[in-house]
């Protein structure tokens, strides 16, 4: 049996999941967050599969120490002996640039992350830190890093590339990678159990920051994000797929720099810029509901949106056996869902309107639609876990 520490970072948050892997069988024995990591004061809570849930706020300084906080708190509710009875760590790791895959954490990997920081510059300085942080202060803890771009490997050369001279994409891996690649994993492997005769499955992750996956076989051939996270759908306040070209003039227009505009494009667009109202799609959809017309303009973009990524995947997938709605907004949203399937009809695809406005998840289409519609949770972490154990093994 091996025990395996999770770790899911965000720029001042921190969740774990300490799992228990036993061959085909993993459990989730105990999981944290903390709220507001580098703060004054950081708030965390604590709980574990027997029950016993503790909470607190104390100054962590970096997602290292919340590493620390949590081990003391293992040991003494005894779930583990000591940092020996731990097997690895293992990390939602973001950008790995040509690295992709599970791999444990070494100076190559280091180094490679460092490098294509620029393309991931909201998420690889904080795994980084974290990564150098606890090989600092536990020299003999196997750390493994699972990459977010690691499913997308399978998508062929002619969709990763860009129309850029060659020598970008060879000298400094200027390519798309996509992201989400746990949650469309998960999914993925979700479905086979689910479903085992869909080939040709579409997976909507929906939420703070969206992407789509076309699968088949059980493996990525496309995904809306590109080198970055930035592009492909849009998003609650990012803008997705742009145009370069319209830089110098907001640059000029907004007296601004670069940085400056790719700031609003990243932080001040998507749902948020275009509604004015807020980057949270409740209030968006509350807002073109008494009349807003840009609030309704957002919503419709992003309908729109989501539903041409469909319809290319449909292209290259040559048909559609399943399509899947996960992520904060895939989950709760029924508006979303029902417009997007709506638009889909002419496949023989039908909602069932119950199940769409139910809160329970599962199939969500009729039984005699032609495409089955599932509305399903995803779980990242277990896919990070599952990966690092194969690798150990
Ligand atoms: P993250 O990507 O940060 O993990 P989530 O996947 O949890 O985020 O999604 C959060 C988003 O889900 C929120 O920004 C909110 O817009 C959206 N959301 C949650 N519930 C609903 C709902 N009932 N209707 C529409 N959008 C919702």
């Amino acid at each position: 049996m091996k025990k395996i520490f999770i770790m899911n970072l965000g720029t001042t948050s921190f969740k774990f999941k300490l799992y228990h892997v036993d061959g085909e069988n993993m459990d989730v024995r105990a999981s944290g967050e903390i709220e507001s990591v580098g703060a004054e004061m950081s708030r965390w809570q604590y709980a574990s599969a027997d029950g016993h849930s503790q909470s607190g706020a104390c100054p962590i300084p970096d997602h290292g120490a919340g590493f620390t906080l949590f081990l003391d708190i293992l040991q003494r509710d005894g779930l583990l002996t000591g940092l020996q009875d731990l097997n690895a760590v293992g990390y939602k790791a973001v950008h790995g640039g040509s690295l992709s895959g599970t791999r444990l954490v070494d100076d190559e990997l280091i180094a490679e992350m460092e490098r294509v920081t620029p393309l991931a510059p909201a998420h690889n300085p904080i795994y980084l830190s974290a990564m150098k942080s606890i090989r600092r202060d536990y020299p003999e803890l196997t750390q493994v890093a699972r990459f977010e771009t690691s499913f997308h490997a399978t998508i062929p050369d002619c969709r990763t590339t860009y129309g850029v001279p060659y020598a970008w994409r060879e000298e400094f891996g200027i390519r798309k990678y996509g992201f989400h690649g746990s949650s469309h994993e998960y999914i993925a492997r979700t479905m086979k159990k689910l479903q085992p005769d869909a080939r040709r499955v579409i997976t909507c992750h929906l939420g703070g920051s969206s992407s789509i996956c076309a699968i088949l076989d059980g493996k990525s051939i496309a995904t809306t994000m590109g080198a970055t996270l930035q592009s492909g759908l849009f998003n609650n306040n990012r803008v997705g797929d742009f145009e370069p070209f319209c830089l110098p003039m907001l640059m000029e227009k907004l007296n601004c720099s670069m940085e400056d505009v790719l700031a609003i494009l990243s932080k001040q667009s998507g749902l948020l810029g275009l509604s004015g109202v807020s980057n949270d799609l409740r209030l968006v959809l509350e807002a073109a509901e008494g009349g807003n017309a840009q609030a309704q303009l957002a919503v419709d973009t992003l309908i729109d949106n989501i539903l041409g990524y469909i319809g290319m995947y449909i292209a290259y997938l040559g048909g559609l056996d399943a399509l899947v709605f996960t992520g904060g907004i895939g989950l709760n949203s029924d508006v979303v869902r029902s417009r997007v399937c709506e638009k889909l009809a002419y496949l023989g695809l039908a909602l069932d309107s119950d199940a769409n406005n139910g809160r329970t998840d599962g199939c969500i289409s009729t039984a005699d639609s032609k495409v089955s519609v599932w509305r399903l949770k995803t779980d990242e972490e277990s896919i990070v876990a599952q990966n690092v154990c194969s690798m150990l093994q």
